[in-house]
C-alpha cells in the first residue's frame, strides 16, 4: 500500500470533521462512518481491486471479529440489534435508510395514546387515556403522514373511533394516499456520497423504495481548486463509484 499524501489527509479530515459537526451522525453511524471514510480517503483496506468496498473487513475493523455483547448495541429497541459483525453493519445501514417515520413527525405509535374524540360543548377532545384496544395509526389521506389516533372506554368514543376507522378506510380506498416525504435516514449518505446507498438500502430492506423528496445528489466526478489566476488549476479526482460488496455471507 502506498502511503496516503497530504491532499489525501486533508480531505479525509475534513470529511471526519463534518461527521463529527453532524448531530445526526452519532453513536454507530458515526463508527461505521469513520471506518469507511479511511478507506474512501486513504485507500487503508478495505479496497478491492474491482472496486468494491469489503463489507467483512469493515465489520470485523468496527466490531471486531466475535460476537457483540449486548450493552454495544443501538439504544434503539425498534432496531434489532444483530450480534453478528457483519450483519450488525448492515443493521446499521438498514437503519439509517432514507424513508419516512412517523416517530421523527413527533408520533410515539400506539401505546400512549389519549382518547381524540371532539367535544361538542368546549373547545379540544375528550383526552382520557385511549383503551390499549383502541389506538392505531392511521394514515392521512391527503398527506399520506401516519399517526396515532386512539379512543377512551366510553361508549360515544367508541362509536366515534369505529366511524373514524370506518371512514378513514373508504378514504384511503377512494382516494390513495401519496407516499409522504422522507424526513429521516441518509445519515451516512451525506457524508460518504461516493457510495451507492440506494442499492445498498435495497439490500437491506426489500421493500424499500427511492421516498419522494426532489432531486438526488449527485457528486461531481472533478474538483476544479482554483488557485491564484497564474497558477495552474489543479484537478483533483475523486474516487470512482462503489458499492459495497457483501462478501460471501448469504
Ligand atoms: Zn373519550
Amino acid at each position: 500500500m502506498t502511503e496516503p499524501t497530504s491532499a489525501q489527509f486533508r480531505t479525509h479530515d475534513k470529511r471526519v470533521r463534518g461527521m463529527l459537526a453532524d448531530p445526526e451522525c452519532v453513536g454507530e453511524l458515526l463508527l461505521v462512518g469513520v471506518g469507511m471514510a479511511r478507506c474512501l480517503d486513504l485507500g487503508d483496506r478495505p479496497w478491492r481491486d474491482d472496486g468494491h468496498m469489503d463489507l467483512p473487513t469493515i465489520a470485523y475493523a468496527v466490531y471486531g471479529r466475535n460476537r457483540l455483547g449486548m450493552d454495544m448495541l443501538l439504544p434503539d429497541r425498534s432496531a434489532h440489534g444483530d450480534t453478528h459483525p457483519r450483519r450488525r453493519v448492515l443493521d446499521v445501514f438498514r437503519h439509517d435508510r432514507r424513508r419516512y417515520s412517523p416517530r421523527f413527525d413527533g408520533d410515539r405509535g400506539p401505546g400512549m395514546a389519549v382518547c381524540g374524540r371532539p367535544m361538542l360543548r368546549r373547545e379540544g377532545t375528550c383526552g382520557r387515556n385511549a383503551s390499549w384496544d383502541q389506538q392505531r395509526r392511521l394514515t392521512d389521506p391527503v398527506t399520506g403522514k401516519r399517526h396515532t389516533v386512539g379512543a377512551c372506554s366510553q361508549p360515544k368514543c367508541r362509536a366515534w373511533y369505529a366511524d373514524l376507522l370506518a371512514r378513514n378506510a373508504a378514504e384511503l380506498k377512494a382516494h390513495p394516499a401519496p407516499v409522504p416525504a422522507a424526513n429521516t435516514g441518509g445519515v451516512l449518505e451525506r457524508h460518504l456520497p461516493e457510495l451507492d446507498w440506494w442499492k445498498i438500502w435495497a439490500h437491506v430492506d426489500k421493500d424499500w423504495t427511492p421516498p419522494p423528496e426532489g432531486e438526488r445528489f449527485v457528486k461531481p466526478t472533478l474538483t476544479l481548486l482554483v488557485g491564484d489566476p497564474d497558477e495552474t488549476p489543479v484537478v483533483e479526482a475523486t474516487p470512482p463509484a462503489l458499492v459495497v460488496h457483501e462478501g460471501g455471507w448469504r
